[in-house]
């Protein structure tokens, strides 16, 4: 469709000429297909937040069914750094983890992958957003949001595996507990960061550093 390559371009476009940062791209690109768009930011960490209900303001999109789309985690880097590829999460209003919606190859430059993600996100809210409705008590049927179990284990002091969540910020600390997923998933945290890799650990499908990065921003960013 005609249409559809003159928005591809136009959104390629639109990013280009916006910065400096990643996120400030990629919401210019959102911008030429009219998805509203929120930054929201904790600690360092930060991505873009996107209400299924285009309608939601805010605070709606905060309650309501949401995307996160992130990049290595701050989505206000320069936009120069960026080098991890989109992600997509889908998130129901309570902010348990539902689906990964897409991703979008890296390695194209940040423009055209901004471009990608409009494209990619104009056409699933177009296909799925029906079945997330925003404020409906039926709105969590048909969703199969497994409850995975999760094993904490106390790691002797022999082991020298580092605290993945530490580690992603530079910092150095011996992992003191084991979490398993019955998925099969694992990784080592130091005690303070135990709450959080439990959750990060439940969602986990790859160990994929960029998936990962992107698992700890936004399970940080949960309540
Ligand atoms: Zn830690």
């Amino acid at each position: 469709m005609d249409n559809e390559n003159a928005n591809f371009t136009a959104a390629q476009a639109a990013a280009a000429a916006a910065g400096p940062t990643e996120g400030d791209k990629l919401r210019a690109a959102l911008d030429v297909y009219g998805i509203p768009s929120f930054l929201v930011e904790d600690g360092g960490l930060s991505y873009v937040m996107v209400a299924v209900d285009q309608t939601a303001d805010e605070d709606e999109a905060h309650a309501g069914p949401k995307i996160f789309l992130s990049s290595g985690g701050d989505i206000q880097r320069p936009a120069e750094q960026h080098d991890d590829p989109w992600t997509a999460m889908l998130y129901d209003g309570e902010g348990i983890f539902i689906d990964e919606a897409f991703n979008v190859l890296a390695g194209l430059g940040v423009d055209m992958e901004c471009g990608l993600v409009a494209w990619c996100l104009a056409h699933w809210l177009k296909d799925n957003a029906r079945r997330y409705p925003r404020e409906s008590p039926s709105g969590r049927k048909g969703l199969s949001v497994p409850a995975v179990a999760i094993e904490v284990q106390e790691l002797p002091g022999f082991f020298t595996m580092p605290c993945v969540r530490c580690e992603m910020v530079g910092r150095a600390a011996t992992g003191t507990h084991m979490v398993t997923a019955e998925t099969g998933y694992g990784l080592a945290s130091c005690a303070g960061h135990v709450d959080v890799t439990c959750k990060v650990t439940a969602a986990l499908g790859s160990y994929e550093q960029s998936q990962l990065r992107a698992l700890f921003a936004l399970c940080m960013l949960m309540p």
